[in-house]
């Protein structure tokens, strides 16, 4: 059967997120800390590989979680909106992607609709096509495919991302979107955060549909440009001319 998840708010306080990420980097940490001490003592003989790509994994872990929660932590009054071109900027998106994909052959496509005019902040919203993408071509088996889908309807933009990977299960959906929270081995659990921080603050919402089995579906809605002065309004930033 079909389920569905909204999300409109799921913003921990700065302070469950730094004791999260403090969590989340003290056992790489440790890892790191326990193979420079064995190698250590080891005296002069010869270091094993295994260890300096266990440090290095490691290393790369805490880089991973420092960058994406940046991402989250980032002061919000720095978005600068304009008006945007979405087809545009989602074909930008589906270019930095596209190599994800390949390694993968997994299959992605696009599929603009339309000219659809939004006001937004343009890195801030690739940053949210890039992580369900990215989310959804992890989840896409080898030989899979990934759909991203650009329209119009009433007053709102629509964007979807759907993959044929492994779907969510029932339970998990309440799940989405807090931070850290995470099914996949080396996942940090912030790339929905993010997006769910993101699109809330362009007065948007993420709707999540899965069919456990046959993948999974989410789907942005962003207020067409129309109807967006009262965004410039709350973030108290005047919406420029011009598409990007
Ligand atoms: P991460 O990717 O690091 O795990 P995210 O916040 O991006 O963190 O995603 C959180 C969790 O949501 C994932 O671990 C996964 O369980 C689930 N999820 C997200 N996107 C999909 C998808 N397209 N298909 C199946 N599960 C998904
Ligand atoms: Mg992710």
């Amino acid at each position: 059967e079909l389920v569905e998840a909204v999300r409109l708010e799921r913003l921990a306080s700065v302070g469950q997120l730094a004791a999260g990420i403090a969590h989340e980097i003290r056992n790489p940490l440790t890892s790191v800390k326990g193979f420079i001490q064995l190698i250590m003592a080891r005296g002069d003989r010869p270091v094993p590989r295994d260890y300096l790509e266990i440090i290095l994994t490691e290393i790369e872990r805490i880089e991973k979680l420092i960058r994406e929660f940046h991402l989250l932590a980032r002061p919000p009054q720095t978005p600068q909106f304009a008006l945007l071109n979405l087809r545009v900027v989602l074909h930008d998106v589906v270019l930095l992607m596209e190599s994800q994909a390949l390694s993968k052959n997994v299959a992605l496509e696009f599929m603009p609709g339309e000219d659809v005019t939004v006001c937004g902040d343009v890195s801030q919203l690739k940053q949210v096509w890039i992580n369900l993408l990215r989310n959804a071509i992890e989840a896409a088996p080898q030989g899979g495919s990934v759909d991203i889908a650009l329209r119009a309807d009433g007053n709102w933009a629509v964007v979807t991302v759907t993959d044929n990977g492994p779907g969510i299960p029932e339970d998990i959906l309440p799940h989405l979107g807090t931070p850290f929270f995470t099914t996949k081995q080396d996942g940090t659990g912030l790339g929905l955060s993010v997006c769910y921080s993101i699109v809330q603050n362009h007065g948007g919402n993420i709707r999540v549909n899965s069919r456990p089995g046959e993948g999974a579906t989410f789907t942005v809605q962003l207020p067409l440009a129309d109807n967006t002065a009262h965004i410039s309004a709350t973030t108290g930033r005047k919406t420029k001319g011009g598409l990007a």
